[in-house]
């Protein structure tokens, strides 16, 4: 674990590019090498530090897991706290699965009603099988959210949500948390480092779909947790080696490649959702507009003041049509555009869409017509000619 650059007083698009660079030697790397190896030379007692077996450590994870914890970590207290570690998982949800093995049978779990539906479902499994009980509130009702602490083991906050972008009070809900002693975790997939420190709000953990905006490019599922406390990452790396949860060495190898240009990207992403939010909003076949740059939005000045810029995820529901049913109109809507892409997931550079119910898992609570539109960083003029015809098709 050599190779992380000195990285205080780095702007985070800096430390995007440089963090996790490889030793400065002639005739060394730019970039890290892939390592291909399951195992490693090894004698007599391995300490914590010595790589022996690939599926408990391996340098293939380091440069990404350096370059994360720079992002995540940075800015924190000169006062020797911690810098953090991140921990790089196969998936998001091989990282959710790991932060939820930190319940104790009959524990209580604090949790949004509208979160990664993927995620809620672990959770109603590890209740029905562990005794959990789960604490559904609304995230941005930050009364609520402290009410439910009581007797809690472990706080999940999203924020903005999936699909329906409400913001929480995370400095708020993350030090109430922590006054009542109940574990936190922040999942930061739709804001990235680059829009939020949970760490720096008060949250024990940092979650992330690496396989979004991090990685890019819609070509890897991987996922990532961050912590400042240094027990915690030990038990947490102990779950990813002991239920085999791991990345590979080529998918880490591309989230670092794709992590280098995350600053352009998201700046550019986020600009072209902010226009379209705003022609969206003035458009005649336009129900509502959801996200939190709208001064009208629920969640506009919380996440003026906690966050850098407001996401690029957006969401949508088509104005009704006589003697169309909504679901019919926003599936329309969808097999019209020809240059937005219709898929599941989101921050990768090309547009997507998707209508969130037609996943039988999504929360009922989710509007039936609500289009999530992951916005990317195409020509936005194209982005807005596509959307714009779609919608009158
Ligand atoms: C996609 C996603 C996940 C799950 O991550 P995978 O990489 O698909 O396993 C978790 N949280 C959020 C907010 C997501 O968008």
């Amino acid at each position: 674990m050599s190779t992380t650059p000195n990285a205080a007083g780095l702007a985070p698009a800096t430390l995007a590019v440089a963090a996790g660079r490889p030793a400065r030697v002639q005739g060394g790397h730019i970039n890290p090498p892939i390592p291909l190896s399951s195992t490693f030379v090894s004698q007599g007692v391995v300490t914590p530090d010595e790589l022996s077996y690939a599926r408990g450590d391996t340098d293939a994870w380091h440069p990404f897991e350096q370059a994360l914890a720079a992002l995540e970590c940075r800015g924190g207290s000169a006062d020797g706290e911690a810098a953090g570690q991140a921990i790089v998982f196969g998936s998001g949800m091989a990282a959710i699965a790991a932060v939820f093995s930190l319940l104790p049978d009959g524990g209580t779990l604090v949790l949004p009603q509208h979160a990664y539906q993927a995620g809620m479902v672990l959770a109603h499994e590890v209740s029905a099988r562990h005794g959990v009980t789960l604490r559904h509130v609304d995230i941005a009702d930050t009364d609520a959210v402290v009410a439910a602490l009581d007797g809690a083991d472990l706080l999940l906050v999203e924020s903005p949500t999936n699909p329906m972008l409400e913001v929480a009070d995370l400095p708020a809900v993350l030090g109430a948390a922590r006054a009542r002693g109940v574990r936190s975790v922040v999942d930061n997939t739709f804001a990235t480092p680059l829009g939020q420190q949970p760490l720096l709000h008060g949250a024990d953990i940092v979650l992330h779909s690496v396989t979004k905006y991090l990685a890019g490019h819609s070509d890897v599922v991987l996922g990532a947790l961050v912590t400042r406390d240094a027990e915690l990452a030990t038990t947490l790396r102990g779950h990813r080696t002991l239920h085999g949860a791991i990345a590979g060495p080529f998918e880490v190898w591309l989230a670092l490649r794709g992590l280098r240009t995350l600053a352009l990207r998201f700046e550019r992403a986020q600009v072209n959702a902010a226009e379209l939010v705003r022609r969206l909003a003035d458009h005649p076949e336009v129900a509502e507009v959801r996200h939190p740059s709208l001064p009208g939005d629920p969640g506009h000045e919380r996440a003026k003041a906690q966050m850098n810029g407001f996401g690029a995820i957006i969401g949508v529901r088509p104005r009704e049509r006589a003697g169309v049913g909504p679901v019919e109109r926003a599936d329309a809507v969808v097999d019209a555009v020809r240059l937005w892409l219709p898929a599941t997931s989101l921050g990768g550079v090309e547009s997507m869409m998707e209508r969130r119910r037609r996943w039988g898992t999504e929360a009922q609570t989710v509007p039936e017509d609500l289009l999530r539109l992951s916005v990317g960083i195409e020509d936005i003029e194209d982005l807005w000619a596509d959307l714009d015809q779609s919608l009158r098709a």
